[in-house]
């Protein structure tokens, strides 16, 4: 490989899956695209050469297994964290079985909250404008983590959700050893 044209290396690389995705952006929160960049190039970078060529080529790059790129504005989040408050900024969508970000899912409420009402197996992991959607969030403070914090959303569901309500969960902080969770219901 070392007498290859970049070009090669390029095809090389994408034939071998090294380079996996490119996103024309970030989604996640605390990153952005410097001036002039062509987008984020999503792979497998021990190759010192292949990193090199697509930075020269105004790529940002990515590790291809801490990042996932939305279905909709092909903007990329993080799926792994970098640090211990880190919140996944977007959702796995079953019912369309594609990543979305949060920015996208922001616009589009329902997309989320249709899935995850009402299941006390999954949350919600970044801000949502709930109340604009006519959501209240019920007065608690629920955390499970070591130390014997081990409040269960089941039971907290059973417990908290009045009659003839829809409930949905979100992660309200995430630390090293613990993370809370908040309550929202809605009337049917
Ligand atoms: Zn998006």
């Amino acid at each position: 490989m070392r007498n290859s044209s970049p070009y090669e290396v390029l095809t090389d690389a994408f034939d071998q899956g090294e380079i996996t995705e490119i996103a024309d952006g970030y989604s996640e929160p605390g990153y952005t695209l410097p001036e002039g960049a062509r987008g984020v190039a999503f792979g497998n970078w021990n190759k010192d050469r292949l990193g090199s060529i697509m930075e020269r080529m105004g790529f940002e790059l990515e590790w291809l297994d801490e990042w996932t790129v939305c279905s909709h504005c092909n903007h990329a989040f993080r799926t792994q964290p970098d640090s211990y408050s880190w919140k996944m900024f977007g959702a796995f969508l079953e019912s369309s079985c594609e990543m979305v970000c949060g920015s996208c899912l922001a616009d589009n409420p329902d997309w989320i909250i249709d899935e995850y009402v009402n299941d006390p197996h999954r949350a919600i992991t970044f801000d949502l404008d709930l109340a604009e959607a006519g959501w209240v969030e019920v007065d608690g403070d629920w955390r499970n983590g070591w130390y014997g914090q081990e409040d269960k959303p089941a039971e907290v569901a059973k417990q908290h959700v009045p009659d003839g309500h829809d409930f949905v969960f979100v992660v309200g902080s995430v630390g090293q050893f613990e993370l809370s969770f908040d309550l929202w219901i809605r009337p049917q």
